[in-house]
């Protein structure tokens, strides 16, 4: 194979194009992954928007969630927990820090490492060529840990969590334990929220509360471990949500508020958490100003903020969904599927947030 179909920005705003892009060969640990979903997000759709990111240029392949199966392997390789990884394992893989910057050494922090290795946003004509998901088949570096998909979780899904589901994974990390007396509130009801609403509850939450909106979203958090979801669309003023807040959780403040939707929720947020809490500041979209009553801010609390996922959360966001299939619907959080050459209409749902999350299957006829 010499070439394979994907899906690429070529101008910022305009129509993707479908584009025949080079598939390299491999060197030693290597691999070339067929993807079989991939699922969009709204870092995507930014990097269409512009502007763009750092030191990004086009054109770049679209995505950076995908799931795949091995169609090639230079050498053996082991997947994360050591076993044998085959041609045709299905399979998820994580990012690949430096090793060698102070984040990663002195700090042990490699998830702010300046030279971070992602996907979505490279450039489609220059070697390796496939490090966008929206193709055909994926690039897979030697450095990168490779975490096998069991059965019971769809490839979309397994998709999500290659992004979403593992940034869930490592605030949690982060967080601690969280006790059965308390109660968590979770801002923003899209794949991020509704995931954390799962993992809350799991974790021993005694109440997942969540504000957001729309109405088919809520419902799908309902199924997802959400105990009672306030709808923005029908209590429009902060002060009501403050107070249904506070109405259940004895007049202090959840113990956990988890900000899943932007950074303008941010500053409503810090009112919503108790003196001494513990806010988990996750949904990195959105832009401009969210003025924050510094006075607001409750003493004693702490502010997590993570940043994406060591290799070890792309592992738990796998094994959480594997072992828990039976308890929670995790494809419910899926909401669209479409084929590489509906690209465009896939991305024009989600910047008008129609759909909650879109999967592409490259391979579908
Ligand atoms: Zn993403
Ligand atoms: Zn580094």
């Amino acid at each position: 194979m010499n070439e394979c179909r994907a899906a690429v920005i070529t101008a910022l705003n305009q129509p993707l194009e479908i584009q025949r892009v080079p598939v390299p060969a491999l060197q030693k640990g290597e691999m070339l992954v067929k993807i079989e979903a991939a699922t969009l997000c709204g870092t995507d759709i930014h990097r269409w928007h512009g502007p763009m990111m750092g030191t990004d240029t086009l054109p770049m392949i679209v995505g950076h969630e995908p799931c795949g199966t091995i169609e090639e392997m230079a050498g053996e390789k082991r997947d994360i927990v050591g076993r044998p990884l085959k041609k045709g394992d299905r399979v998820v893989w994580s990012y690949v820090a430096c090793g060698n910057c102070y984040w990663c050494t002195a700090a042990v922090q490699p998830c702010v490492c300046p030279d971070r290795m992602s996907w979505g946003h490279n450039r489609s004509d220059q070697p390796p060529y496939l490090l966008g998901s929206a193709a055909e088949y994926m690039f897979v570096p030697k450095e990168c840990h490779i975490v096998k998909v069991p059965e019971t979780v769809s490839s979309a899904s397994a998709a999500a969590s290659a992004c979403a589901y593992r940034t869930i994974m490592h605030g949690f990390d982060n967080l601690g334990a969280i006790k059965s007396h308390e109660t968590v509130l979770i801002q923003g009801s899209g794949p991020l929220g509704t995931f954390a609403a799962a993992v809350a509850k799991d974790h021993g939450a005694k109440s997942v509360l969540m504000i957001g909106a729309p109405k088919n979203r809520l419902e799908v958090a309902l199924r997802m471990g959400v105990d009672e979801a306030l709808n923005l669309e029908d209590v429009k003023d902060a002060k009501d949500r403050r107070a249904w807040v506070l109405d259940r959780t004895g007049g202090r403040g959840a113990d956990v508020v988890i900000q899943a939707a932007a950074i303008n929720v941010i500053p409503e947020g810090l009112t919503l958490l108790r003196k001494g809490g513990r806010f988990l500041n996750i949904g990195i979209g959105g832009s401009g100003k969210a003025p924050i009553e510094a006075a607001s801010i409750p003493m004693e609390s702490t502010i997590i903020t993570p940043l994406s996922g060591e290799p070890r959360h792309w592992l738990q966001a796998i094994d959480f969904m594997a072992s828990r299939h039976d308890r929670y619907p995790f494809d419910d959080m899926i909401s669209k599927s479409y084929k590489l050459d509906e690209i465009n209409d896939a991305m024009q749902a989600m910047a008008k947030f129609e759909v909650v999350k879109a999967v592409i299957y490259p391979h579908a006829a």
